[in-house]
C-alpha cells in the first residue's frame, strides 16, 4: 500500500509528529512530497503537507487522504529541508515553518458543515431542512434555529459535523471573446441584421479585421447582455482566461544600461563576481556610506547571475520598498522581476508568487518573507539595509531573514551580499572575525561630498528664549532653500507610527481596557483602536477624567510641526507623510511622486521617509528631535539612533548640489549623535561594542526570551518562576537567567505577561530544553489557560 507522511494543520495541541495516511489508488501517481493535501483528523477535515511517500508491502489500517490541494508540489525538496532547519533553529512547530513559505492566499479556510451519516434516521425537522441534500452549511442550520436538532442528530448518529477545507479559486480570470465567422461571412451577417439591432451590430463590427483573435471582453466595450445575445446566435464564442493581477500595472519603465563602475565600486564587486563564477557560498558584508553606489553593485552582480541562467533574491526593508527602489530593478531587468511586499493585495501576492514558482521571472525584489521565494537555481541573495530590525519576524516562526538567506545560499553554493551604511553590530563583528568578507565603499560616487552636519543644542535655544520647535539655524536654512527653489526633508524621530489622544489639561490618555497600551487614533473614522487586541471605541470629545474639552489628537507630531511651519513660512509648500496621510493604498507613492515633481519644497515625515529617497534637489535635511528613541528601554537604542540619523542624513546632497544636515537634540554629547554627525561608523562600532560587552548583550552573548501569559498575573509569574527553576539545572553556570519580571507591555488582551531572559555563549542543550518546555505547554492546550512562547535571538525585549 502507498502511504504519505503528513504534517497536519491543527491549531491547538501542535506537534511535529507526522501522521501516516493511505494514498487512494487514484491519487497514487499524483501525490508527492511538498504538496498540500486534505486529510481527515478526528471529526474534521484539515490541511496538511506531505513530507514523504513510501510503499509498504503489508497493508495496515489507515485513514485515506481525501484529496490533494495541488497538482504539483508547492514546496521543493530544498524548502522542505529548510523547514526542518527552521523548526530546529527557531523552536517553532513544523507546520508554521511550512506555512511561512507560502503566500497567505494559499492558507486554507475552514468551513463547518453538517452531513448525514445514513446510519440512523433523521428527525423530521432535519429531513425537511436538508430536503434531500447530504450536506448543508452550519450557518444555515443555525439561522433556521435547528442547532438543538443538530446536536440531537450527532448524539443519535444520524448527523456528523465536518470541518471542510476550502481552497477557493483564487485565480483571476477574464472573459475572452472570439468571432467564429470568417471575415466575409461576418460582413454579410452585419449587413443582414435588422435595423433595430444597433448594439449587436456595433458589437460585431468590433470583430471586423480580427479574424480568429481572442479579445478581452471588458476591453471591447460590449455589454454582457449583448455578448450573451451574439454568443447565443453562435457568431461569437467565449472562454475564461487566467490573468495575473499586476501590482505595477499602469507604470512604465524606461530600460536603463549598467553604469561604468568607479574604481572603488569595481574593487568591491570583483570578489563577489568571483564567487558567482566559482559558484561558492560566501557571505559578503558590503559596508558603503549612503550614496556610495551599493545598488549599482547589486544590479551588476545580478546581471552576472542571470547570464549564468540562475536566479536572484533581493530583500529590502518593507518601509523602503518605495517605487523608487523597485523602479531601479524593473528598469534594468524588466519583466524578469517579481515584487513581493505587504502593500500588495492577497491576490497580487499570490500571482507574483506563482510567477516565481513557474520560473516566469528570475529576480524577486521583496520584503522579509521573499527570502522563501521558491526558486530552484539561486545564484545570489542580497539583503539591502541588512541592519533593519524588520528582517526579524516577531511571531512564529521567529526567524531572521539573514540566517535563512545564508542557509539557502549554502545549499545553492552562491554568495550573499549584506549591504548597509550602518551594519548591525552582529554582522560587523562577524566581518571582523572573517566569517563574512568585508567590502568597503567609503566614498560617495563621483566624489560627491558627504553632507556637512551641524548639531544644535536645543537647551541652548531655550536659554536664548527660542521656544519654537525650530532652532534659529534650521529655520534660516529652510527659508534659504525655499528662496533658492531647492528642497528640504524634515524628519521627526518618533517611536513607532502610532498616534494617540491626550487631554491637555490633566494628561489623560485613553488606554485599551484589555491591554496596557494606549489606543491608536484613526482619524478618518474618528475611532480609537488597540493594535494588540483589536478593541475599538469612538474617540471621546470630552476628557472622561476631568471633563475638559481640550482632549485632542496628538498625531505623530508631524501635524503640529506642519502648523507651526506654516505660521512661520506661509508660502512654504509642504508634503506631510505620516500614518494619517499614507493610510490609503498608493498614497505613499503619490506623495513621493509629487515631491519628485517639485510640487513641494518640504517633505515632512516620520521613519517612513528615512530610507531610499533619492531626489536631486534635496540639499537640506533637518532632524527635529534626535533623541526621542535614545531613552527607550532597549539595549539597541543607541545603535538604532545612530543608524537612523546616518540614514536620514544620507538623503541630502546625493546629486550635483551639496547637502547640509541639521540635527536638533537635547543630548548633543551622546556618542551615537556625535558619531552619526561625523559619519564615523568605525568609532561608533568600537564604543558600542564596549557597552555591549559590559552589559552582556549581543554580539558577545546570545539571548533567549521566554514569555508566559495568563489571565491572572500571579499564575503567569509563578509559572515563569517554575520554568526558570526547571531549566536552570540544564544550563552551564556561565549562563545568566534574568527574571522572571513583568514584560514591558505587561498585559495584552487581558492576559498578563511575564518574561525571563537567558544570556548565554554556548549552551548545546538549551534548544532541546526549551523545545521540551514548549511541547509541554502545547500538549496541555488551552485547558489551564497558560501560553508560553520562546524567542531565540529576540529583537524586542
Ligand atoms: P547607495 O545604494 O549606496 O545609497 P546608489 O546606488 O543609490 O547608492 O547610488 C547613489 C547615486 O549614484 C545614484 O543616483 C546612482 O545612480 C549613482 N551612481 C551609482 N554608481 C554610479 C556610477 N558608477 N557612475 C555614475 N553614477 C553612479
Ligand atoms: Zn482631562
Ligand atoms: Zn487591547
Amino acid at each position: 500500500m502507498n502511504i504519505a507522511s503528513v504534517i497536519v494543520d491543527v491549531a491547538v495541541r501542535q506537534t511535529d509528529r507526522p501522521f501516516d495516511y493511505s494514498i487512494p489508488d487514484m491519487w497514487r501517481e499524483v501525490i508527492q512530497p511538498g504538496m498540500r493535501v486534505i486529510v481527515p483528523f478526528g471529526p474534521r477535515h484539515v490541511q496538511g503537507f506531505v513530507l514523504s511517500v513510501k510503499e509498504e508491502p503489508e497493508s495496515r489500517k489507515l485513514k485515506p487522504i481525501v484529496e490533494p490541494m495541488d497538482i504539483v508540489p508547492v514546496l521543493n525538496e530544498e524548502l522542505l529541508m529548510l523547514a526542518d532547519w527552521l523548526t530546529k533553529e527557531s523552536l517553532c512547530f513544523k507546520i508554521s515553518a511550512l506555512q511561512v513559505m507560502l503566500p497567505a492566499a494559499m492558507k486554507a479556510k475552514y468551513s463547518k458543515h453538517i452531513r448525514t451519516t445514513g446510519e440512523a434516521p433523521l428527525s423530521p425537522q432535519m429531513q425537511t431542512f436538508l430536503n434531500g441534500r447530504e450536506e448543508a452549511p452550519w450557518e444555515e442550520a443555525s439561522e433556521a434555529g435547528l442547532l438543538p436538532d443538530v446536536r440531537k442528530g450527532v448524539k443519535d448518529g444520524s448527523l456528523d459535523v465536518i470541518y471542510a477545507v476550502r481552497s477557493k479559486g483564487r485565480k483571476k480570470t477574464v472573459r475572452m471573446v472570439k468571432c467564429v465567422l470568417p471575415e466575409a461571412k461576418l460582413q454579410e451577417v452585419i449587413q443582414s441584421m435588422p435595423k433595430n439591432a444597433i448594439k449587436q451590430k456595433e458589437a460585431l463590427q468590433t470583430f471586423c479585421g480580427k479574424e480568429g483573435e481572442w479579445l478581452p471582453l471588458h476591453e471591447t466595450g460590449i455589454s454582457s447582455a449583448v455578448a450573451r445575445a451574439i454568443i447565443q446566435k453562435e457568431y461569437v464564442t467565449e472562454k475564461q482566461e487566467e490573468v495575473y493581477r499586476d501590482p505595477l500595472a499602469g507604470r512604465t519603465f524606461t530600460p536603463d544600461q549598467p553604469l561604468l563602475l568607479t574604481d572603488i565600486q569595481q574593487k568591491a564587486i570583483n570578489p563577489i563576481l568571483e564567487k558567482i563564477h566559482e559558484a561558492a557560498a560566501q557571505p559578503f558584508l558590503l559596508h558603503g556610506v549612503t550614496g556610495s553606489g551599493k545598488t549599482e553593485i547589486y544590479l551588476q552582480s545580478i546581471s552576472e547571475v542571470l547570464a549564468k541562467g540562475k536566479e536572484a533574491i533581493v530583500l529590502v526593508p518593507e518601509i523602503s520598498l518605495t517605487p523608487q527602489m523597485t523602479d531601479r530593478f524593473k528598469k534594468r531587468f524588466g519583466s524578469e522581476v517579481a515584487v513581493l511586499h505587504s502593500g500588495l493585495s492577497t491576490g497580487e501576492k499570490y500571482d507574483e508568487w506563482r510567477k516565481i514558482s513557474r520560473k516566469e521571472v528570475k529576480v524577486v525584489v521583496g520584503a522579509r518573507s521573499a527570502v522563501f521565494a521558491p526558486f530552484e537555481n539561486i545564484g545570489l541573495i542580497i539583503i539591502d539595509e541588512e541592519h533593519e530590525t524588520s528582517y526579524k519576524q516577531e511571531e512564529n516562526p521567529r526567524y531572521h531573514a539573514r540566517d535563512v538567506a545564508i542557509r539557502r545560499a549554502q545549499f545553492y553554493s552562491c554568495p550573499v551580499i549584506l549591504g548597509s551604511a550602518t551594519p548591525s553590530l552582529e554582522s560587523y563583528a562577524r566581518a571582523q572575525k572573517g566569517v563574512y568578507t568585508l567590502l568597503t565603499l567609503d566614498q560617495r560616487v563621483n566624489d560627491r561630498p558627504l553632507p556637512t552636519v551641524d548639531i544644535i543644542d536645543m537647551r541652548e535655544e531655550l536659554r536664548e528664549g527660542n521656544r519654537s520647535m525650530f532652532s534659529r539655524d534650521l529655520f534660516e536654512k529652510i527659508k534659504d532653500r525655499i528662496e533658492k527653489g531647492e528642497q528640504a526633508v524634515l524628519f521627526l524621530n518618533k517611536r513607532g507610527y502610532s498616534s494617540f489622544i491626550m487631554c491637555r489639561d490633566c494628561g489623560f490618555v485613553p488606554e485599551c481596557p484589555n491591554c496596557d497600551v494606549s489606543m491608536t487614533y484613526h482619524r478618518h473614522r474618528h475611532q480609537l483602536k488597540c493594535h494588540y487586541c483589536g478593541h475599538e471605541d469612538t474617540a471621546p470629545d470630552k476628557c472622561p477624567e476631568c471633563q475638559s474639552e481640550h482632549i485632542r489628537h496628538f498625531g505623530t507630531g508631524t501635524q503640529k510641526v506642519e502648523e507651526e511651519l506654516l505660521k512661520l513660512l506661509p508660502e512654504a509648500r509642504i508634503i506631510r507623510m505620516d500614518v494619517d496621510t499614507t493610510g490609503t493604498k498608493g498614497a505613499h507613492e503619490r506623495l513621493l511622486k509629487q515631491f519628485g515633481n517639485k510640487e513641494a519644497d518640504i517633505l515632512l515625515g516620520t521613519q517612513m521617509i528615512a530610507k531610499g529617497l533619492d531626489f536631486p534637489d534635496i540639499t537640506l535635511v533637518g532632524v527635529l528631535s534626535a533623541d526621542t528613541m535614545l531613552h527607550l528601554p532597549d539595549f539597541r537604542a543607541s545603535e538604532k539612533t545612530f543608524q537612523l540619523l546616518t540614514q536620514v542624513s544620507g538623503r541630502a546632497g546625493r546629486h550635483q548640489l551639496p547637502g547640509e544636515v541639521v540635527i536638533q537634540t537635547y543630548t548633543p554629547e551622546h556618542y551615537s549623535i556625535q558619531l552619526a554627525a561625523d559619519q564615523h561608523y568605525g568609532a561608533f562600532y568600537e564604543q558600542e561594542m564596549m557597552t555591549r560587552k559590559m552589559g552582556g548583550y549581543p554580539p558577545f552573548y546570545y539571548l533567549a526570551l521566554i514569555t508566559v501569559s495568563h489571565e491572572e498575573a500571579i499564575v503567569a509569574s509563578a509559572e515563569a518562576a517554575k520554568i526558570v527553576a526547571n531549566i536552570k539545572p540544564e544550563l552551564s553556570p556561565a549562563a545568566v537567567i534574568l527574571g522572571p519580571v513583568a514584560s514591558p507591555i505587561s498585559r495584552i488582551n487581558n492576559r498578563y505577561r511575564w518574561q525571563c531572559l537567558i544570556k548565554y555563549k554556548r549552551e548545546p542543550k538549551l534548544g532541546e530544553t526549551l523545545k521540551h518546555v514548549l511541547e509541554h505547554y502545547a500538549k496541555q492546550g488551552k485547558s489551564n489557560g497558560l501560553m508560553v512562547s520562546v524567542d531565540i535571538h529576540p529583537y524586542v525585549l
